[in-house]
């Protein structure tokens, strides 16, 4: 842990300035912001972000500001907004975030995905996670420097933000659930001066974890990849009153009992780092157990993770510390009295930085084995590359150093996203991209089971930390 080259205390903090009432103004409006976004359906697919951008791109329009739509295909919205600095500090910085949701079948949930109910201290809906809640904070910042800009007598559109240097983007993108080609994918073709920055923020980072009475945030630094593989097993055709041994159906349950194997653990260096930071500040005990997780023998790990953590951080654990194979699409036979013979399985493969395809598909090909090579062809579907962001980047040293003034407790690491996202993207344009949402969560939140999950909610008391986080990040890196 370094220490940061911010003031340490409350007092030298940007948002210290701001009196507490025009905090809790705008923590209200952030809160409607965000339960407006839930009610509106953006579920990819179809996506259908449209009506979320022009949303967005009116409230901006309404702020003053000159905001900037694309409709790439019919319903894919995506909208931007530059607000000025002086120029005077270098690039950017940018603020990317996704307007489209997973899809919320209403069975399970105890309110409506996309009511926007707010109970029990929470904004409960699709999306409240992932990831309309960062938009929210983001135009929370963006109402405040406004605010300020015309208090300063400046038209924001136009004028540079008062004590702003670098310019701050503003882009919230289509379909980043499905891979975002109509979205940020999009965008670094087309409009890459939407996301031309010094350093971007994103999702996945900056929430607060409590493990053994400890509060950690992990920042995301980090995003696993991903190969795509169809395997087409070959075997003979016959029929069902003489059963053989070479029916495809048959030899493709072998295959996947192989591929389903978890696989042997690799540390990466952010997560070398990861568990390093978080032993050193644990209990000897627990801290023993953490330095455990990675050792090279699996059934260790294994055995470390069963007793520090619950289902679902155990299994992205394990994700982080291997590239991991899913078996997910399984397709054979033609009718119950004929033996098949072909069958298609899909895997999704999940890579850790350094990994390449060309090792991925090798790995595949050692689980498929020497007795079933003959029968089994692999083509690869699609691959994305892993990511990975600096950490000794100025960006990251005033991410920790903020969370470590506004939380006396926090304890910021660098850390890995077991999935990928528009970060994916933003690297092709050679932007560092982090995972940074700040929300300061009750201990007793299950925050990693709300992705994509039932009853998704994020805690009013959450948002109230997360707004002057995300603006003292701003104003302290564009200042
Ligand atoms: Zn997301």
């Amino acid at each position: 842990m370094t220490a940061p080259d911010e003031p340490m205390t409350a007092s030298g903090l940007p948002s210290s300035a701001v009196p507490p009432e025009t905090w809790a103004r705008a923590h209200a409006e952030l809160v409607e912001d965000l339960r407006a976004l839930i009610r509106i359906p953006t579920v990819n697919p179809p996506g259908d972000e449209i009506r979320a951008a022009r949303h967005v791109h009116d409230l901006l329009a309404d702020l003053g500001l000159r905001p900037e739509l694309v409709e790439p295909l019919p319903g894919r919205g995506s909208v931007a907004c530059r607000l000025r600095g002086d120029g005077s500090g270098g690039a950017p910085l940018l603020l990317l975030s996704h307007l489209d949701v997973v899809p919320a079948p209403a069975e399970g949930w105890t309110h409506d995905p996309f009511a926007a109910d707010v109970a029990e201290g929470y904004v409960w809906g699709r999306g409240a996670v992932d990831m309309k809640g960062m938009v929210a904070l983001e135009l929370g910042v963006i109402r405040r420097l406004v605010a300020e800009a015309r208090a300063a007598g400046r038209d924001p559109a136009a004028d540079p933000i008062p004590g702003l240097r670098r310019d701050i983007l503003f882009a919230s993108t289509a379909d980043e659930e499905a891979g975002g080609h109509a979205g940020a994918g999009w965008l670094v073709e087309h409009r890459p001066e939407w996301l031309r920055a010094d350093a971007a923020l994103n999702e996945a980072g900056g929430v607060s974890m409590t493990v053994a009475g400890r509060t950690f945030y992990p920042i995301g630094v980090a995003e696993k990849g991903y190969a795509v593989y169809r395997l087409r097993v070959r075997g003979a055709w016959g029929h069902a009153s003489m059963p053989r041994p070479d029916n495809a159906a048959v030899r493709a349950a072998t295959l996947i009992a192989r591929l389903a194997a978890p696989g042997q653990p690799r540390l990466t260096p952010v997560m070398e780092r990861f568990l390093a930071a978080a032993a050193d500040e644990l209990p000897a005990p627990t801290a023993a157990l953490v330095r455990q997780i990675a050792d090279p023998d699996p059934a260790t790990g294994q055995a470390a993770l069963e007793r520090l953590c619950a289902e679902p951080y155990r299994r992205a654990m394990g994700a982080l510390l291997r590239d991991s194979i899913s078996v997910g699409v399984v397709a054979a036979g033609v009718k119950y009295n004929v033996i098949p013979g072909l069958a298609t399985v899909e895997i999704d493969c999940r890579v850790l930085p350094g990994t390449t395809e060309e090792q991925m598909r090798a790995e595949v090909e050692r689980r498929v084995g020497p007795d079933l090579a003959p029968h089994v062809e692999v083509e690869l579907l699609g691959f994305g590359e892993p990511v990975e962001a600096p950490l000794d980047h100025p960006l990251y040293a005033v991410l920790a150093g903020t969370l470590r003034d506004h939380d006396p407790d926090a304890l910021p690491l660098p850390a890995m996203a077991p999935f990928a996202t528009d970060a994916k993207h933003t690297v092709k344009l050679g932007v560092p991209t982090y995972g940074f949402s700040p929300l300061r969560n009750d201990p007793r939140e299950t925050w990693l089971e709300r992705f994509h999950g039932v009853d998704e909610r994020v805690g009013l008391d959450a948002l109230r930390f997360g707004l002057p986080v995300l603006y003292d990040v701003v104003r302290r890196y564009c200042g």
